[in-house]
């Protein structure tokens, strides 16, 4: 039994009841409420034994067989394992397991291949993409020259003839294909040509879709981009952390970039978690979850749509639905409220080119994953649409929120998600 300390040392929860009380109310929230987040997922408990392990005790910086520490003679084979099944599981050369999370993943990709002010391209933040790709208030935007290219007005898709003329134009170093906020499949082959054309490398940030990729869910990025970042907590099910993937040619420059360029010491427990995950994720089970995901993300935007609501770009390839409310009459914010007090929690979201201000602009944003890993399907897809369309016409009505709540968790308890006892 990992994990229990020994006999005479007070639990959790006598030790600190407060901080044993809130995470409970936090397994209660996630029970009995949709989680609707499409970043946000449920870990198996698996993950989060390792994830909460003794691991955690140890120093390693260093790679394995190159540490800076002694005492590597476990923590080199975790690393090593964590390596190792993810290298097969994404079809890659090399791995770097070590970034703390997605954002500094992308900070080691910029480190190792380019000097400050150099031009970088990106989707634009309010088209969908991340903060890290070159956004103004991100490091990303103030170390390097950012130019962001966006979607078409017409069809809110990435505009190609832009990323080429604005790559032709500017001839930028890196360029940035992956998204936080965009619901259609990324094309990583016209990415390639225009990388190719104007001599950039080309970095795939599959954050969000890690999963979808694995499980075969979305076309594969490996053999078309230089380097691939992801985060691990995201729709691949892994404890909260981030990758590099790259070329064995990148192999020295990346590694070098994670550890000295920006961090110190891993943390290990999360090598074991992301390790786990990765075994997980290399089964039949995954890949139906994988592309379940999809199938009720498609099946909910139908719904949507037929309840009157209106989506960006129409509809959805991915996980991820994005609504704009100027149809509904209501803003991001007032609708993103009105829903997690009825139980359905999501996110306020720009939408692209939005009229509104980022603190309360005129979309919101919804995703599968979570709802998909406790085993949801078409029927609570359809049922979920007709009650955000309730709750939507009628943000103030308290009666109608209150009895969507119970409607809600009356379905929450019959598809207990993984990881939580009950
Ligand atoms: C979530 C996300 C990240 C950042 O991940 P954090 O773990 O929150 O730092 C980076 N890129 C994309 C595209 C993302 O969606």
């Amino acid at each position: 039994m990992p994990n229990t300390g020994t006999p005479h040392e007070p639990s959790l929860a006598e030790r600190d009841p407060e901080i044993a009380r809130l995470i409970r109310d936090e397994e209660v929230r996630e029970t009995v409420k949709l989680r609707l987040i499409p970043s946000e997922n449920y870990v198996s408990r698996a993950v989060l034994e390792a994830t909460g392990s003794i691991l955690t005790n140890k120093y390693s910086e260093g790679y394995a067989g190159k540490r800076y520490y002694e005492g590597q003679q476990v923590i080199d084979q975790v690393e090593e394992l964590a390596v190792s099944r993810l290298k097969s599981l994404f079809g890659v050369e090399h791995v770097n397991v070590q970034p703390y999370s997605g954002s500094p993943a992308n900070l080691a990709v910029y480190l190792a291949f380019c000097q400050p002010h150099d031009v970088i391209m990106g989707l634009g933040l309010p088209s969908g993409g991340h903060l890290t790709h070159g956004s103004s208030v991100s490091i990303t935007g103030k170390y390097f020259k950012s130019v962001p290219y966006d979607v078409s007005p017409e069809d809110q898709r990435i505009d190609f003839g832009e990323v080429r003329r604005l790559a032709l134009e500017h001839k930028p170093k890196i360029i940035w294909c992956g998204t936080t906020a965009y619901p259609r499949t990324l094309d990583f082959p016209k990415f390639r040509e225009i990388a190719d054309e104007v001599g950039a490398k080309l970095c795939a940030d599959i954050a969000h879709i890690s999963g979808l990729v694995v499980g075969g869910a979305h076309p594969s990025p490996v053999g078309y981009a230089d380097v691939i970042t992801s985060t691990t907590h995201k729709t691949l099910r892994g404890p909260r952390g981030g990758l590099v993937m790259c070329k064995k040619e990148f192999a020295k420059d990346i590694d070098r970039a994670v550890f000295p360029g920006l961090q110190g010491g891993p943390h290990n427990h999360t090598t074991a978690g992301i390790a786990v995950a990765a075994k997980e994720a290399s089964t039949p089970e995954f890949k139906s979850y994988a592309h379940a995901v999809v199938s009720n993300a498609k099946v909910l935007a139908e719904g949507l749509l037929s309840k009157g609501f209106t989506l960006v770009t129409g509809g959805t390839d991915n996980h991820l639905i994005l609504i704009d409310l100027r149809s509904k009459n209501v803003t991001g914010k007032i609708a993103a409220q009105a829903l997690d007090r009825a139980g359905i929690v999501g996110n306020y979201n720009a939408i692209p080119f939005d009229p509104r201000k980022p603190f309360d602009p005129s979309g919101f944003r919804i995703g599968t994953p979570s709802i998909t890993s406790r085993g949801m399907g078409k029927d609570e897809m359809l049922k979920l649409a007709d009650v955000m369309a309730q709750v939507v016409s009628a943000p103030d009505d308290v009666k109608l929120i209150e009895s969507v709540a119970a409607q809600v968790k009356e379905l929450c308890l019959g598809f207990p998600p993984p990881g939580i006892a009950v």
